[in-house]
């Protein structure tokens, strides 16, 4: 292991370097964000990218509403103010990952442009690629993945994105998916065509 420590650190000041550790993992990193209302199909793009990109020898992380707000997060309602700062926090998150050469698959809700351009203003706009995942309301609210849509509508839960919340669509996403009209395959397909090349280290 020290062997191998020695051959790949030459330098050892180098290590502090994102080229550096970029070079080790053999990629760039970058943060891909993934917007759009709940049942959009934020969780299963992310969840399939992660594995495909796995697959290809990438080392990415997924951040999302499970491990962010259960843990960092897990102070934060779902109001406004809140919702910025889970925002500001999770983009802080990922810059520690860009400056370790590890990608993120973020998925979140990200509802507003003003949220949504402190992530890329934080984590800066060369290294954030913005996808929207893109659902019609009434199809996000018949998938009711998660049974939301039906308590949001009872009013037992306030603040719920697309019905008393407001979701401003993305209109200068880097990639926009129709879930409601392409496979989940397809996504991944055209997901990758785009995100690929951004991440390969040219040598
Ligand atoms: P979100 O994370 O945005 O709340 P989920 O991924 O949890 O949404 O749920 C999306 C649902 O839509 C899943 O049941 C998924 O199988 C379905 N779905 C249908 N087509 C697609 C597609 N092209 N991409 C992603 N999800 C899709």
């Amino acid at each position: 292991m020290e062997k191998i420590r020695q051959n790949i650190y030459p330098v050892f000041g180098k290590l502090r370097k994102r080229e550096t550790k970029e070079k080790i993992l053999g990629q760039k990193s970058r943060v891909i964000w993934f917007s759009g209302l709940s049942g959009a199909g934020k969780t299963t793009l992310a969840k399939n990218l992660e594995d495909k990109l796995s697959g290809m020898n990438f080392i990415v992380q997924v951040l999302d509403g499970d491990n962010i707000r259960s843990g960092i997060n897990n102070n934060l309602t779902f109001s406004e103010e809140d919702r910025k700062e889970n925002i500001r926090r999770i983009s802080e998150v990922s810059k520690l990952f860009l400056d370790c050469g590890i990608i993120t698959i973020n998925s979140f809700i990200s509802p507003t442009r003003e949220i949504r351009h402190m992530a890329m203003d934080i984590i800066g706009r060369e290294d954030f690629i913005e996808v929207f995942v893109n659902a019609p309301l009434e199809i996000c609210e018949k998938r009711d993945v998660k049974g939301l849509y039906a308590r949001a509508r009872k009013g037992e839960i306030k603040d719920f994105t697309g019905i008393s919340a407001p979701f401003e669509e993305p209109v200068n996403a880097d990639i926009e998916i129709h879930t409601d009209l392409i496979t989940i395959d397809e996504s991944i397909e055209k997901l990758l065509e785009f995100i690929l090349p951004k991440i390969k280290l040219s040598i």
